[in-house]
């Protein structure tokens, strides 16, 4: 099939790719053209795990390409993707500009007189509130075209996660189609078929329905982040450890084993947008969300469980005090930092006066676009740690998670670890003499200096 994926960012590389590694003919565009200069060279954008295997395969085998022109990317493609940021609106809500924008052109590009004549599926994947499959049919409608005859629409959310997209979008627990033209239906299935070859359901509904499964599916994860996070504060003043309550609630099959690990917050570039947009669409229909308003409350604080400690070891003053952060990506495998909890933790640092010298895998260069020289960045771990007080830890990645700990203590001036993703063994580093605090759990009491807790 020829498929074109609009926007090229971390849903649309993804989507283009394995679309292209299945076969298709798949163009892939952005109006960003030193994007798309780069990948017309061969290379990456981003940084996701196995991407870059099945990006050269397809490019060189002329399968995947990549181009600034939209005119010829829609003329020459039967399924049109839209992967289009959709960010948070001053209100909360999503921002539909780019999608409403792109649906525009494309009713201008197909309602062409060559064009008209081949049927094309216009496919949402960006994450949209309910009723954005019709604004965006409206919007091709309004070019003169005819839905069903012309085009149809039909909303696709994408599930993928960051760090594991591939393998995500390669073989999908599910596949949901929000549609109620056979004829896209039937295209769309035979499109995503190779995909679910082992078994997993693509599921088909109403256009509303599939939009809001997106935003449910991210609240409720949010939600589950969340209240473990609470409950782990909750053990921090009750003398319980929220590691053996994930333990003891996990193993129950009506919670299950994920996203159940306390930490500093969750970020990235949905949760926290999707939260505020679904909490937004609630209040449109006359519906007070009030979970939803509650995550995001406890959310926004939840950094502050890890700095308040710092602050309370250093006897309340930060000012002229250096942290080594390790992990500024918002979790691991990615070079993401949109609101990246660890930039959270950098700047609450930073606002009490103290200096930071981060280091992440992947995300360094992306961390120096946000954050600038606020902070210095180290070329490995332990030359972070050069004249810092304290290492704080802030994203899981593996390297991080067996570290040399008798160089910590050698390398940082007061011997501490402030872990918001509870990596260590409080027992084994206060054996080895370092002081050690971390969410939820017991800290041993060699460790209190301040008043925590
Ligand atoms: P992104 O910011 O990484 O990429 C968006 C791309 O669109 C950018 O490359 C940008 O240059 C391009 N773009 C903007 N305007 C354009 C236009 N007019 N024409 C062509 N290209 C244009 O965003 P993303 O993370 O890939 O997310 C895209 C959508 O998918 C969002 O709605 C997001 O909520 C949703 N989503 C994201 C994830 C994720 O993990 N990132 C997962 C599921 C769903």
């Amino acid at each position: 099939m020829n498929v074109c994926v609009i926007g090229t960012g971390y849903v649309g590389l993804v989507t283009g790719t394995c679309f292209a590694e299945m076969g298709n003919r798949t163009v892939c565009v952005d109006i960003d053209e030193a994007k798309i200069e780069k990948l017309n060279q061969g290379q990456l954008t981003i940084f996701e795990p196995g991407l870059e295997l099945i990006f050269e395969r397809n490019f060189r085998e002329e399968r995947l390409h990549f181009t600034t022109d939209l005119a010829d990317a829609v003329r020459n493609s039967e399924i049109i993707f839209l992967a289009l940021p959709t960010p948070m609106a001053e209100d909360g809500s999503a921002d539909l500009t780019y999608v409403l924008g792109v649906a525009r052109e494309i009713g201008r590009l197909l309602s062409e007189d060559s064009a008209r004549k081949t049927y094309k599926i216009v496919v949402n994947k960006s994450t949209v509130p309910v009723g954005t499959s019709d604004l965006v049919r409206s919007e091709i409608e309004r070019a003169g075209l005819i839905s069903g005859e012309n085009f149809d629409v039909v909303s696709n959310p994408e599930f993928l996660r960051e760090g594991l997209a591939v393998e995500d979008f390669l073989k999908p627990e599910r596949v949901v189609l929000g549609t109620s033209s056979h004829r896209a239906k039937e295209i769309m299935t035979q499109l995503y078929e190779p995909f679910v070859r082992s078994g997993n359901p693509i599921i088909v509904m109403d256009e509303r329905s599939s939009e809001l499964t997106k935003y449910a599916a991210n609240a409720f994860l949010a939600t589950k982040i969340t209240f473990m996070n609470e409950i782990a504060n909750l053990c921090e003043r009750a003398g319980a450890n929220v590691e053996q309550v994930r333990h003891g609630i996990g193993t129950d099959s009506r919670i299950g084993k994920q996203f159940l690990y306390a930490g500093i917050g969750f970020g990235g570039s949905c949760f926290p947008k999707d939260v505020h947009a679904l909490l937004r669409t609630a209040a449109e229909y006359d519906y007070i969300f009030q979970t939803l308003d509650a995550v995001i409350k406890v959310n926004d604080k939840q950094h502050e469980a890890l700095v308040s400690k710092i602050v309370e070891y250093f006897d309340g003053s930060l000012d002229g005090r250096h942290f080594a952060v390790w992990g500024l990506a918002f979790k691991a495998n990615t070079d993401d930092v949109r609101e990246s909890p660890a930039h959270a933790v950098i700047r609450a640092l930073l606002s009490r006066g103290a200096s930071v010298t981060g280091f992440d895998p992947e995300a360094m260069e992306t961390t120096r676009s946000v954050l600038g020289d606020a902070i210095m960045y180290a070329p490995d771990p332990y030359a972070a740690l050069h004249n810092a007080n304290a290492l704080v830890v802030c994203t899981e990645w593996n390297e991080f998670r067996r570290p040399d700990f008798e160089k910590i203590k050698e390398l940082v001036h007061d011997a501490v670890i402030f872990d918001g993703r509870n990596l260590y063994n409080a027992e084994s580093l206060s054996r080895l003499g370092l002081d050690y605090f971390s969410i939820g759990r017991p800290q041993p009491a060699r460790a209190f200096k301040g008043t925590v807790g």
